[in-house]
Order: C-alpha cells, then sequence, then structure tokens
C-alpha cells in the first residue's frame, strides 16, 4: 500500500482510527467534520500557537528518524504553551507530502506524533492534508488553556528581577553542529536534539505559584529569546556566563573547544524556559517539585543598561540579542 492507493481521505481515516479520544477531553468533536467543537474549562483563556517544519530547512530525513521527527513537532510547539504557563489541549497537523513519500515513513512519524501529544495531555483534533511537489511540510498548531489569572507574558520583567533558566543549554545546537560536520554526535547530545521535550510541568507549577515576572521559551538561543524578554518588558539584563547550565558532553566538548560556548548562548532549540523571578518570590523557588533543575544565570537591569555579559574574569561587556534568523546571513 503506498499513498497512491491510499488517497487523501484513505489517509486521514488513517490518522482518525489512530487517535483515542478520552471522554473527559471536552471535544464534542474531533476529526472528522467540517471544524472541531471543543469545550474549555470554566474560567480559562485560550492559549494558540503555531510552528512550520520544513524539510531541509528544519530537518533532514537522513539525520532524523520519523518517529522522532513527530514527537519533536509535537514538543517545539507544546514548549510554546508551557512558556505562557498554559496547559496544552487540542493539536492541528498540517502535511504536505510529496507524492513518492514512503507510508512506512508517515505511520512512524504519526506514531510519534501521537504518542507526544498523549505524553503531554493533547490530543489531535483536526488538520489539512495535500500533496506537495517541494519538500514535506509539516504545520501543527496547538491549543492549551489556563485560569486566566495565570498567564505568564514576556512583558513583566522588572529591574533587580533574577534570570532563571530550566535544564541545560547548548546541547542540540552541539549535536547540530557535529551533524553538519559529518560526525555523530554523542547520544546525549542527540537526544536532546532530535527529542526535545517541553517543560509543561515546570511551567504550570510557576504559573500556579504566580512565580515568574515574566517567561519565554529557549528555541531560537538564549540571547535572543532574553532579547525578545527584554524588548517586551522594557528592561535590560546583566547575564553571568559561568552560570549558564551545560551538560557533562557539553562540558567535555567545550574544555577541547572554547569556542563552543557560544553554542550555549546563541545556538537554538533548547526549549528551556526563560523566566525572570523577583527579589520576594526568589525563595519560593526552591519549593518548586518535578526534577528539572533551575539555575539562576543573570539579573534584570534597566533598559539604557542595555544586555551585558559578565565572563568568568569579571569584566563586563555588551552583547547583542543574536540568535537563529531565518532572513538573516
Ligand atoms: P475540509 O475539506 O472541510 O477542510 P478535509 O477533508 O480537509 O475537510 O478534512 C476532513 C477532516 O479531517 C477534518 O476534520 C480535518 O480537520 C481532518 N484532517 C485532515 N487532515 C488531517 C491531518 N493531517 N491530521 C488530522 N486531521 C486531519
Ligand atoms: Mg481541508
Amino acid at each position: 500500500m503506498n499513498l497512491a492507493q491510499l488517497g487523501e481521505f484513505g489517509f486521514i481515516e488513517r490518522i482518525r482510527q489512530a487517535v483515542r479520544e478520552t471522554a473527559e477531553s471536552g471535544v464534542r468533536i474531533g476529526i472528522g467534520d467540517d471544524c472541531a467543537v471543543l469545550e474549555l474549562p470554566p474560567g480559562e483563556l485560550l492559549l494558540t500557537s503555531t510552528d512550520l517544519l520544513i524539510e531541509e530547512v528544519h530537518f533532514r530525513s537522513e539525520w532524523s528518524d520519523w518517529r522522532s521527527l513527530g514527537e519533536k513537532s509535537v514538543a517545539v510547539n507544546v514548549s510554546d504553551i508551557a512558556a505562557m504557563g498554559g496547559r496544552p489541549r487540542h493539536l492541528y497537523l498540517g502535511l504536505a507530502i510529496p507524492s513518492d513519500r514512503p507510508l512506512a515513513d508517515l505511520d512512524r512519524f504519526l506514531e510519534g506524533f501521537l504518542a507526544a501529544a498523549d505524553e503531554y495531555g493533547a490530543l489531535l483534533v483536526g488538520g489539512d492534508t495535500c500533496g506537495s511537489p517541494g519538500p514535506l511540510m509539516i504545520a501543527v498548531t496547538v491549543e492549551g488553556a489556563t485560569p486566566a489569572d495565570q498567564v505568564i507574558y514576556r512583558s513583566g520583567a522588572r529591574p533587580g528581577d533574577g534570570i532563571y533558566v530550566s535544564g541545560v543549554l547548548g546541547d542540540s545546537a552541539l549535536a547540530l553542529r557535529c551533524l553538519r560536520d559529518g560526525l555523530p554526535p554523542e547520544p546525549e547530545l542527540a537526544e536532546r536534539h532530535h527529542r526535545p521535550r517541553a517543560r509543561v510541568a515546570l511551567g504550570r507549577a510557576l504559573a500556579e505559584l504566580a512565580l515568574p515576572s515574566a517567561m519565554i521559551d529557549v528555541s531560537d538561543g538564549l540571547l535572543a529569546d532574553l532579547g525578545h524578554l527584554l524588548r517586551a518588558s522594557a528592561a535590560g539584563a546583566q547575564l553571568e556566563s559561568p552560570r549558564i547550565p551545560l551538560s557533562k558532553s557539553f562540558r567535555k566538548a567545550l574544555a577541547a573547544d572554547p569556542a563552543l560556548m557560544e553554542l550555549a548562548m546563541s545556538g537554538g532549540e533548547d526549549y528551556e524556559l526563560l523566566f525572570t523571578v523577583s527579589e520576594e518570590n526568589q525563595s519560593r523557588l526552591t519549593a518548586l517539585s518535578g526534577g528539572v533543575p533551575v539555575t539562576r544565570i543573570g539579573t534584570v537591569t534597566t533598559a539604557d543598561r542595555g544586555l551585558r555579559l559578565l565572563g568568568p574574569t569579571g569584566r563586563e561587556r555588551p552583547v547583542d540579542a543574536r540568535g537563529f534568523n531565518h532572513f538573516g546571513s
């Protein structure tokens, strides 16, 4: 059986059958009508975000397996919901598929997609399917919800707030660097690149306690995403580079090549949460459970100070918030 024999509607039916709907999910109708018909818990706001994944731009089939790609396409979207303090609920999957694509690859992709959706408690409720004369394109939309008074925006950072990041930074960018150089990345790094995790539980825990004054997820790189948060908050920051959390594999590579620090600062696709916390709320951070470590990496300052980096020798210098820019050189 291939895609041409199955046809668009056969393919959609295959997806519909693979989705397991649960009674308590608030889905009146998922896949199968003109629209999904959905309920939100009373008093909650709808959070919506969408991301495109294009072959040769965001992924290469020779570097990734299809199941991981399915998981990743969910995680990178869900990460935006986590960054607002929300819980993901619904997913939409747009696929533009070259007609020669083996059905087995698409099945693996779907398997990964649905497994990740399950893991985050979200349901696939719709999408669109068509042929592509060019690359494979994956468009994922996620909807989440959160109590109206618990949304965390990028714009609330104030001078004196501590700057925190979850997990470790740079692993994904280092894995990509290895792949581009034709070297196999260490398994720990490859895992972080191909199968990133969205920090939903941490984002919810932070939002429930109303701890962050501002929050964003690190998708374009630490400096770029901190730059977005600071611009939205009309603030500056002092980042302390020795405090940036790094994995064992990253540290090992860094020891051999100190220039790799650049990847921890400006590489992308970490999908960690970057957030600011006021002085009086900082003691409450330690009470957070969930197993994801959180590290203080700097302090919010006034906008006129810009973004400054304090190095290991105690020297401070201004930095520009570079990160991945699709239209950059
Ligand atoms: P319409 O022509 O009215 O847009 P479609 O034939 O495109 O309807 O889709 C039929 C149903 O299948 C809709 O509920 C749509 O959301 C769903 N659907 C289509 N493609 C996908 C997909 N790739 N993933 C999930 N649901 C899909
Ligand atoms: Mg349609």
